[in-house]
């Protein structure tokens, strides 16, 4: 999905924080080592394919307005390649962000729309139900 005119990722550097990215050995929730210099990334033009095609839900998505950009809300969206999911991942130092009103109404309305939702804090998953529950996600 390209990103929408007047979307940008800016100082925004959630993926490269918080998502694991097994090519780079690199674990989920701390920063890339590579996190740094131009466009925010030491080996940018040598940068894996996986970095240079992930685009997050925020920037592709209409709905998600400004104040849901991941950096600002704690918050990452995407879906999951290998199962599908909705997920939605908050920063190791924001857990509960995906619970803020804004993110839960979008996380809500995703399921709503016939997605399975997950939203991951730190180890622990959790399953957003369309009536507006949640609990635990194995
Ligand atoms: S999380 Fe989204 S908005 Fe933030 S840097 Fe990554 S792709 Fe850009
Ligand atoms: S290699 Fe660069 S683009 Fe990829 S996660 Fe690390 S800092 Fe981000």
């Amino acid at each position: 999905m390209p990103p929408i005119p007047g979307k940008a990722c800016g100082s925004c550097k959630m993926c490269c924080q918080v998502l694991e990215i097994p090519e780079l050995d690199k674990p989920a929730g701390p920063d890339c080592p590579n996190c740094a210099g131009r466009n925010g990334c030491a080996i940018y033009d040598a940068r894996p394919n996986v970095c240079r095609e992930f685009e997050c839900e925020w920037l592709g998505e209409r709905s998600l307005g400004p104040r849901l950009r991941p950096d600002l809300c704690g918050v990452i969206f995407f879906v999951d390649p290998d199962t599908d999911e909705y997920r939605a991942v908050s920063h190791p130092a924001k857990p509960m962000a995906f619970r803020a009103p804004e993110v839960f109404k979008h996380l809500v309305a995703m399921a709503k729309a016939g997605h399975v939702v997950v939203a991951k804090a730190g180890m622990v998953s959790h399953r957003i139900h369309a009536n507006g529950q949640w609990g635990p996600w194995v």
